[in-house]
Order: C-alpha cells, then structure tokens, then sequence
C-alpha cells in the first residue's frame, strides 16, 4: 500500500470523548470513526486487524470441528416469545416492527434462531454432535455505551452454539472450544486468563470467561496466589471462615442521626466503626421489593442475590419504587421490617450493629440478628482481595480484565423451550444439550491496543497488525532513496509480505511519528548516507531494536527481523 493513496486519517490531539488507551488511539490512528453513541465506521486500518482476528477464530474454530454459516441479524419476535425472553431481555434488546406492524428484533445473540433451526432440521442421533458459528453485527442496546468499541451498540461477535446428545457430550464440545478460545487468544498475542464466570440459574461451575488483563478492564478478577484457582468477583467464593462473634449484646438504642443518610455520615457522626454499621440495598426482584442487609464496608454482590432469589428481573430499586415500598431513603432497617429482608452472613454472625430505625434521622445502634430482626441468611456480599482462597488455602489476588470471551454450558435450556429433541437408539425423543461460546471480535482489537501501546502510538503483536512492514524513504526527492524504496517494496510484496511504502512528501521525524502511531511493526528506514555504505536502516517498533541490514537480498534478514517483532526487550 502506498501511504499516499492510504485512507487513514491520523489526529494529532487526543480526542476528547475518549478515556482509555485503545478508544484514544483507534481515533488517533484513523481505524475508526464515530457515527452515533455506540456506533462506529471500521477504517481500513482498523478493519484489517479486524479481519486477522477474524481468521485466527475462524482457522481455530475450524480446527476444533465447528462449521461456519450465517444467520440473519434480523429475528421475528415469535422466536423470542417461544424462549421466553422476549419480555425478560429488558431495554437492551433492540426492538423494530416491519410495516405490517409485526414485531422483530436485531439479534443481541442467536441462541432462539438456532436453536429453532436445529429443532426442524436435526432428527436422529447420528446427526449429532454439532458445532456452528458465525462472525457478524450484534446489537445490544446498552445502558453506558463506552470506551469505544469495547462497549459499544453494534458489535462484531463471533457465536458458536454446540449440539450434543447428553451432559458427557456437552463436556467435550465445552472442552474443545475453551481450548480453541486459549489458541485464539494466544496467537492474538494477548496477556489473558480464564476465570470461573457466573452461568445464571443453571448452576455448577460451567462457564469460563476468557479475561484480558488490564487496568481499565470493566471486570473485577480474584485469583489465588498458589493455585490456579480464577473467578470473576462476582461468582468469587471465599474459604474465609465467618465463626460467630463472642462479644456481648448490648441494649438497642434509638440515637438522633439529622441528615445522615449515608454509611460514612453515619460512622463519623457517630464516632464508630464502619464495620459495625449495615447497609441496607433494595432491589426490585420481579416487581417485589427485597432488602438486603450487608457491612458498611462491604460490596453487595447483586448476582449472588439475583441467583439465589431465582429473579428474571432484578435492579435496583428507585427513589420512586422506594416510596412505593413505604421506605425513608437512607434510613432503612431491618427491625420490625415487613418486607423480604435478606442478611449477610457477616452480619448474622456479627454483634451490635448500626441500622437505619426507619424513621428519618434516626438510626438504632446496637441491633443484633435473631434477637432484634430475622432474615434470609447467606454470602450476599463480594469477596474481597486478601481472603482465603476456597480451593488451597492461599491468598486471593485482585486484577482487573477486559471479558473477551466467554464460554457456557447451556443445558437444556433452550432445547427445552424450542423443543429441541433427537430420537435415540431405541427411537425415544431426548432433549439435545447445548453450549454457546461468543468472542467479541472489537473489544478483542480494543484489548491487544490496551496492552500494547506507550506514549507514541499502538504496538501490534505482528499476529495483528494491519501491515508488517513500512518502508520510509527519508526523501521522496532522492532519486536513489526512492529507487531502492521501490524496489524493496516490489520485492516484499511479490514475496508475500503486507507492506507499506510512504511514499508522502513529508518530513522523515512525521512519517516516523506515523509510523509509531500506527504500530507497525518493522520499520525500514532508507536514507543517502546507509544506501552509500550498501545498507538498510530498520526499527522494531515493540523493542526499539535499531540497527542495519545489507540492501543487497535484504529479504533473510527481514524475515528474521520479523521473528523478533514481538520480543520484549532488546539487549
Ligand atoms: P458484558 O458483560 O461485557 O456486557 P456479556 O457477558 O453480556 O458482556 P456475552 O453475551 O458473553 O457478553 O457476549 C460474548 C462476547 O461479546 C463478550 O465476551 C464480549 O467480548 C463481546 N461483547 C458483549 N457485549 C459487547 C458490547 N456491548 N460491545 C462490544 N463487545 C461486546
Ligand atoms: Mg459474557
């Protein structure tokens, strides 16, 4: 490609929207544009290293036994309705009506157009097992789209969905794809790990999600120190042991409290310890108010409700829902309460607690469990960093990660609802298990920028980068520099390799500098004074490694240089 005619529109300043590393530098270095909240145009810098993902996933999925097809992105609502969650999928289902007044969705995921499709076409047994993927758009409308193509409304996902006659099945197609998820991964070049993920309501540890690991990450990742032992916080056991407190009760007091409405109002009004006072959450489980009662110092764990209270629908509840339940924000309290209440363990083995006396102003102090309130007790609350790990006894670890992947067992859920069955050996009707397995081919892009990039641009691992190579004649007007840049261009090219040639009347220090923002890996650098001594400059741009090359067949050494594009450092 010559840089001349190249669509890839460079900016000098940060754009403003943007917070992280990847979202700033994809804008920078022209690989995408903004067309809407959550919507963006792929330039081709971008849509190339989109594209080398997408053959990574597709010569893994390949590989693992999995068939490529392509689904509609629009999906009629009977299909929802049958799975039955046409009503529970909430706003984030993007919803359309055609001019007959019919309505459709455009798929967040394609697990009802599937498994409707296998349900018709898969009869018998030995039409089993089955894997089938697809790279295309998603839509989800999400409440914060953000960061750019990390969080965005229309994405680019690879789906897999597994079809198998039993559990045992399931486990080996499972297997396959967390091992074609770790080949993937691997070949992007990126720093990640799998982590035991939430799987809803189905229960057991079947699902893994494939976590790049980044500061910016919106997951929260515990990981044992001696083990191998990975959770994302929001499924994180603990093997901390919560023995009864020996303290004494106290006598409940009713103290004046004016405007404390919150945990930290309270402790320093109060002069008392953070974790001696309970916060109270309410959230709305399927229309019901449920209260949830955790240390002031700890963090609700809304899935471990969400699961344990079995909800379909579940978020917090609203000022408006509040006063519905007959509630006084910030004062609310599990004496004499007459709603669900739930109580974490922390609490019903703990003593003398600070609540709100739901009554405003007023807070009780020293208020203990099975005495003064009951409950539903259980672990509603995160585990923290520093806790036991639940396996081996170490010491949990906290990081953050960018979720790239994730892979779940499925059951019969689906099967069931769509009425998925094959007929056995002795022709009776089974329920087929399924899995489903998505990649987020964007945020995969977003991630590698994440963690490859320092202050003068993007450093792609050379699995990804949209060329591998740039040739920079420091002047267009030597006739020399220009005949060699040729000349090198056209060889690299016939041999094979994605080459850039810049061919621009720009100063060198800016096609450096574009070169840098870019992230190309291999820099070759052709100037008067090295083509005089027969050479060729170059640069890698992960290690900085500068140095020489002869001009004369400079193609062995390129492809050395090239084998040591991603290495760290350079000695
Ligand atoms: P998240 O928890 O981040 O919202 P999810 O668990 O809902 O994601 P899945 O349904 O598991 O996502 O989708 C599979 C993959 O699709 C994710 O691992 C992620 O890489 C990608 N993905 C999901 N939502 C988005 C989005 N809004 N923008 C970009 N990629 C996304
Ligand atoms: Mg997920």
């Amino acid at each position: 490609m010559r840089y001349s005619k190249m669509f890839a529109p460079t900016l000098r300043e940060v754009p403003a929207e943007a917070e992280i590393a990847s979202h700033q530098l994809m804008l920078r270095a022209g690989l995408m544009r903004k067309v809407a909240s959550g919507i963006y145009t792929y330039l081709p810098m971008g849509w190339r290293t989109m594209e080398k993902i997408d053959t990574i996933i597709r010569e893994e999925m390949n590989r693992s036994g999995a068939q490529e097809l392509l689904f509609p992105i629009v999906q009629p609502a009977e299909l929802w309705q049958k799975s039955g969650r046409w009503d529970v999928y909430g706003d984030e289902l993007w919803r359309v009506r055609d001019r007959h007044g019919r309505d459709f969705c455009l798929g967040p995921t394609h697990e009802e157009v599937i498994t409707s499709l296998i349900s018709n076409e898969v009869k018998s047994y030995k039409q089993l097992p089955l894997m089938l993927y697809q790279i295309q758009n998603k839509y989800r409308d999400e409440r914060r789209p953000r960061f750019g193509l990390m969080r965005s409304r229309e994405f680019v996902m690879k789906d897999c969905y597994s079809f198998d006659r039993d559990e045992d099945g399931l486990d080996v197609s499972y297997h396959l794809m967390y091992d074609a998820y770790t080949r993937i991964f691997q070949r992007c070049g990126l720093d990640f790990r799998p982590v035991e993920a939430d799987n809803g309501a189905i229960g057991g540890s079947s699902s893994h999600e494939f976590m790049v690991l980044a500061e910016s990450g919106e997951a929260e990742i515990l990981y044992c120190d001696s083990c191998n032992y990975a959770a994302n916080v929001e499924i994180a056991e603990s093997g901390t042991v919560i023995a009864e407190s020996e303290e004494a009760m106290g006598d409940v007091e009713k103290v004046l409290t004016p405007n404390c409405r919150t945990i930290d109002d309270v402790v320093s009004f109060l002069h008392s310890d953070v974790k001696k006072s309970m916060k109270a959450l309410v959230f709305m489980a399927d229309g019901i108010p449920v209260l949830i009662f955790i240390r002031g110092d700890r963090r609700l764990n809304e899935i471990s409700v969400q699961n344990y209270l079995g909800a379909v629908t579940f978020y917090m509840a609203t000022e408006e829902d509040l006063v519905n339940a007959g509630l006084v924000q910030g004062f609310i309290g599990p004496v004499g309460q007459k709603l669900r209440v739930l109580v974490d363990h922390e609490i019903a083995q703990g003593r003398n607690f600070c609540c709100g006396a739901n009554e405003k102003d007023y807070h009780f102090i020293n208020v203990n469990f099975g005495r003064d309130f009951d409950g539903e007790v259980g672990k509603f609350r995160l585990t923290e960093a520093g806790e036991t790990c639940p396996h081996c006894g170490g010491t949990l670890q906290k990081a953050r990660g960018i979720e790239v992947g994730q892979v779940f067992k499925l059951g019969s859920k689906y099967s069931k609802s769509m009425g998925a069955t094959y007929l056995d050996e002795e022709g009776k009707a089974q329920l087929m298990e399924m899995g489903c397995y998505g990649i987020g081919v964007g945020r995969t892009m977003a991630a590698a920028i994440e963690q490859n990039n320092d202050e003068h641009g993007i450093i792609w691992p050379l699995s990804l980068a949209p060329y591998q190579i740039i040739i920079v004649p420091v002047s267009e007007k030597s006739k020399t520099q220009v005949a060699a840049a040729e000349k090198l261009y056209g060889d690299l090219l016939a041999a094979g390799y994605e080459v850039i040639l810049d061919d621009r009347a720009e100063r060198a220090g800016v096609k450096f500098k574009d070169a840098d923002l870019l992230g190309i890996p291999l820099r070759i650098t052709i100037g008067d004074k090295s083509l005089a001594k027969g050479e060729l400059e170059y640069k890698l741009r992960r290690s900085g490694e500068a140095g020489t090359i002869s001009a004369e067949n400079p193609l062995d050494a390129i492809e050395d240089l090239l084998n040591r594009a991603d290495a760290p450092d350079h000695e």
